[in-house]
């Protein structure tokens, strides 16, 4: 690609005034001393001016308003499923630390707390992991219990 065509393919850019100082200086140069693209360039500037006094069109204002409480709505909900997720995290954790530690202290109460250290350790582990998928499954059900009623709120508003 030589001079000219690379000049050729800016002079759009140029006459939107969007060229760096140097750009805008080789431009300069080679009109001045080629005629295809000096009238090209007068074209172009032309059509530059043209658009320019153009009127810009404006939104209005209730578009502007529509569209700015559309927006806010869109962080405030995805907000809301940050926190949501946040507390569904906590809850987990809490549902499981809190079935762990229920299932000591009734071991423990019960006198049956060393039973885990016992070789034949299979039944008590059993007896975890029942009480425990019953409690998830109560969280779980709680949860989306929950889920569908701040759904139903949000649909109110
Ligand atoms: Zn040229």
């Amino acid at each position: 690609m030589n001079d000219h065509e690379k000049l050729r393919e800016l002079l759009g850019i140029a006459a939107a005034g969007a060229l760096t100082r140097d750009e805008q200086e080789s431009v300069d140069r080679h009109v001045s001393e080629c005629a295809g693209c000096a009238g090209e360039w007068s074209a172009h500037r032309l059509l530059a001016v043209g658009l320019r006094s153009l009127p810009i069109p404006q939104p209005s204002s209730e578009l502007v308003s529509r569209t700015l409480a559309q927006v806010s709505l869109r962080m405030e909900m995805q907000a809301d499923q940050r926190w949501g997720q946040w507390v569904m995290i906590f809850l987990m954790l809490f549902g499981w630390l809190l079935a762990v530690a229920s299932w000591l202290v009734i071991r423990f109460l019960s006198g049956n707390y060393l039973v885990w250290l016992a070789p034949g350790f299979a039944r008590p582990w059993l007896g975890l992991s029942g009480y425990t998928m019953l409690l998830w499954l109560t969280g779980g059900i709680a949860a989306v219990i929950l889920g569908v009623r701040h759904q139903r709120e949000r649909r109110m508003i």
